[in-house]
């Protein structure tokens, strides 16, 4: 072929951001769309006026462009797809036109063999480039060309009747531009009008049968007879239906041209009547033959979308196991070149020419080093929060059969240097190799552990030394050395501690400290929370002040001598209550007294002790259970079979007849630990004048007789927990445990029935 190659540029074929194949149907190059849009309306209209000087129809191409024919010039630089090879020269280049004025030379004969092998794109594009070529192929000599050029594109059918070759070929691929707008990217062609138009000029122009008579009142209806139809309305969005739809443009000509056949009637010319007889039987097989022709077109543009979708996605698929080949044939690696492809096609449905792969590879190439990087930072975050989120896993495990805490936050063994270079090390090859080191940090738990115990009890002795000025060494010399002295430090009274997420429960004694766990919302089970701990400074005063109300030393008495002597105490801040008419006092014991204080935030603790004759009368048969038979914290003081294990009173008594002691005796045979039960018992009601009796039956109380509190309140946060409370006090620990300002009945806490 003498034509001088110029390769155009392509549309952009890689786009990193699309991913998925764009064959949907939105995105498909319309079969009847193919030449390019950018020749513009210029170009258009400029073929269109040759087309009317050839065109012996009236049914022709007439343009209604009113637009002034733009200079012509050579269109060529945004041709998608001259499928022949037969590329054109670009704009301007004199080169070009030397050559193309030199094929213009050659023998007609073999001109038109070259034509023969084109399809009508290039066909169009060629007539558009030079006047020497749009004088050929729109000369009459050029039909076997076009005609050619329909076989070579594929089957395209015939011409409508009353079309030139060249109007037709226009038609079907000489743009997307709406017939009368000129707006771009009509992809459907309406064959029973004949033309390319957009859904407001459909609208605009097409008129439906029934509204005949109304839009033309002066015309004939016979003209619908004479003038061909769609069968899809403006409004149908391209779905045919049994209607009928004129062009308004068609209606009016054949009126004009039956207007003069009648008249020749009426001014009783020879022949007249049969002329207009014969002139409305050859319109009426006109628009038989349209009608029938239709059908044709229809079918052959849906066969050729059809086959140009599959072409397209089999290229593609060549295209892509082409590119694979050649990537790795370069030296990349082939998982890398796999990877690349895995979620992801390039859009590449033309051939993959030398010179398109030579303009492709360096743009795959700089994808494929930037996705290389991507890769290793995805890589790498997987395998960190593989590694993490195992280790948390064992390490959850690993606390949650501790006993005793307490456990320090995942978080913290996250920051040890061992631990963070692990985590970011470079994934292994193998996921299972990833998290191969794990269990070696887990033997570091128990040990990382113990150190935070340590660490956080040595804090607080230290803040607790600060604080009240009492040392190790002062006591080790009390005890002289038998003891522990940091474990008797922590065991005092006085060492009372709190966690700064739940301020408002003291922890008396370190004890307290190693079972506390903080209350997570149910709602969110998975908001963990860190405890931090340290002394509770109202705790430590309130504290002091009932040691020195019972004349105990401050610094040296340890918190279960307090236990053993059993005092109860009125709290002298608060007033005494009213209740049926009655007032009363709530005796506490000396735990429930510190907590008191702190939730009340008693700036000064004040006491009373009940009085020996006071407390004969409150320990009456309402004497509360502490611990509770159900607690598990029993264990049997014969073996260390409970030990670590606690259980409930009635399954160590069990156990105690088992070793063949017949009455096991609480202290003796057995033990509890109230260290896990968070809460000592709630106080007693202690009435100081007698309730008034409510109903005039009943017999009047006892003013001494303490009243069971009322606890007939569940909090509903805590779902699991059996704990009941009185109406105040339920309240109190929605407010202070599950920070809930304004507590509401039914959805905080209920009623136990
Ligand atoms: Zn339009
Ligand atoms: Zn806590
Ligand atoms: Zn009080
Ligand atoms: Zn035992
Ligand atoms: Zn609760």
């Amino acid at each position: 072929m003498g034509l001088h190659c110029v390769y155009v540029p392509m549309t952009p074929i890689l786009d990193p951001d699309n991913d998925s194949t764009s064959l949907d149907g939105d995105d498909y190059d319309s079969p009847l769309t193919d030449l390019e849009d950018s020749t513009g309306s210029s170009g258009y209209s400029s073929l269109e006026e040759t087309f009317s000087e050839s065109s012996g129809s009236e049914y022709g191409g007439k343009t209604h462009n009113k637009k002034p024919p733009a200079k012509k010039r050579a269109r060529v630089a945004n041709v998608k797809a001259l499928n022949t090879g037969v590329i054109l020269a670009t704009n301007g280049s004199g080169r070009k036109k030397k050559t193309l004025s030199l094929i213009i030379t050659m023998p007609i004969d073999i001109l038109f063999e070259i034509f023969g092998l084109l399809g009508p794109v290039d066909l169009l594009h060629l007539s558009r480039t030079t006047k020497a070529f749009r004088k050929v192929l729109l000369s009459n000599n050029a039909v076997s060309v076009w005609k050619a050029a329909r076989v070579n594109r594929g089957g395209v059918p015939n011409c409508m009747p009353g079309m030139s070759e060249v109007e037709w070929a226009n038609l079907l691929f000489g743009g997307s531009q709406c017939y009368v707008c000129g707006t771009k990217g009509i992809m459907r062609v309406d064959f029973g009008i004949r033309r390319r138009a957009c859904t407001s000029c459909l609208k605009k122009n097409l008129v439906y049968k029934p509204n005949f008579s109304s839009t033309f009142p002066s015309l004939d209806p016979i003209i619908m007879d004479l003038t061909p139809f769609t069968n899809i309305g403006g409004w149908a969005h391209g779905h045919a239906s049994g209607s009928k739809f004129f062009w308004s443009d068609d209606i009016l000509k054949v009126a004009a041209q039956l207007g003069m056949y009648q008249k020749d009637v009426h001014m009783f010319k020879l022949g007249a009547k049969k002329r207009l007889e014969d002139f409305k039987q050859s319109r009426k097989r006109y628009v038989d033959s349209v009608f029938n022709h239709v059908a044709i077109c229809d079918a052959w543009v849906n066969r050729d979308r059809k086959h140009r979708q599959s072409t397209a996605t089999e290229l593609r698929s060549q295209n892509k196991e082409l590119i694979k080949t050649r990537l790795i044939r370069l030296g990349h690696d082939t998982n890398d070149v796999a990877r690349m492809f895995n979620n992801r096609d390039y859009a590449i449905d033309k051939e993959l020419t030398d010179a398109r792969w030579k303009r492709l590879l360096p743009r795959i190439e700089h994808n494929l080093s930037e996705l290389k990087e991507q890769w290793r930072l995805q890589d790498q975050r997987d395998a960190s929060r593989l590694r993490k989120t195992h280790l948390q896993n064992m390490y959850d495990n690993y606390v949650r059969q501790l006993r005793r805490g307490p456990a320090p936050p995942f978080e913290s063994f996250l920051e040890r240097r061992d631990v963070v270079d692990f985590i970011n090390s470079p994934p292994a090859m193998e996921p299972e190799s990833d998290i191969s080191a794990c269990p070696a940090f887990a033997d570091k738990f128990p040990e990382f552990c113990t150190g935070y115990v340590h660490q956080t009890k040595l804090a607080l002795i230290q803040s607790l030394g600060s604080y009240s000025g009492i040392s190790q060494d002062t006591l080790a010399l009390q005890n002289q050395g038998i003891n522990d002295p940091e474990e008797i430090l922590l065991q005092l009274a006085t060492s009372i501690f709190q966690c700064a997420s739940s301020r408002s429960l003291p922890l008396i004694t370190w004890e307290k400290v190693q079972y506390h766990k903080c209350h997570t919302y149910r709602l969110w089970p998975t908001t963990k929370v860190t405890c931090t701990f340290s002394i509770s400074q109202s705790g430590i005063l309130a504290a002091r002040s009932l040691l020195r109300l019972v004349g105990l030393d401050v610094k040296t008495t340890a918190a279960t001598t307090m236990d053993q002597l059993q005092h109860l105490f009125f709290c002298s801040n608060c007033p005494p209550k009213q209740e049926n008419g009655g007032l009363y006092r709530m005796a506490m014991d000396w735990r429930r007294s510190v907590i008191h204080c702190v939730e009340q935030s008693h700036r000064e603790p004040r006491w009373e002790l009940l009085s020996a004759e006071q407390l004969r009368v409150i320990r009456g048969p309402h004497a509360p259970e502490y611990p509770k038979a159900t607690d598990p914290v029993w264990y049997c003081n014969q073996c260390d079979r409970h030990n670590g294990k606690p259980v409930n009173k009635a399954t160590v008594i069990d156990h105690i007849r088992w070793h063949g002691t017949a009455v096991p005796k609480q202290g003796v045979d057995f033990i509890y630990d109230m260290a896990p039960v968070e809460l000592p018992p709630p106080g007693m009601k202690f009435f100081i004048s007698p309730p008034q009796p409510s109903r005039p039956s009943a017999k009047p109380q006892p003013s001494t007789k303490p009243q069971p509190p009322n606890n007939d309140y569940r909090c509903i946060h805590c779902n699991r927990s059996q704990r009941r409370f009185i109406l105040e006090g339920v309240k109190q620990h929605i407010k202070h445990k599950h920070k809930i300002g304004s507590p509401v009945e039914e959805t905080d806490f209920c009623k136990i029935k």
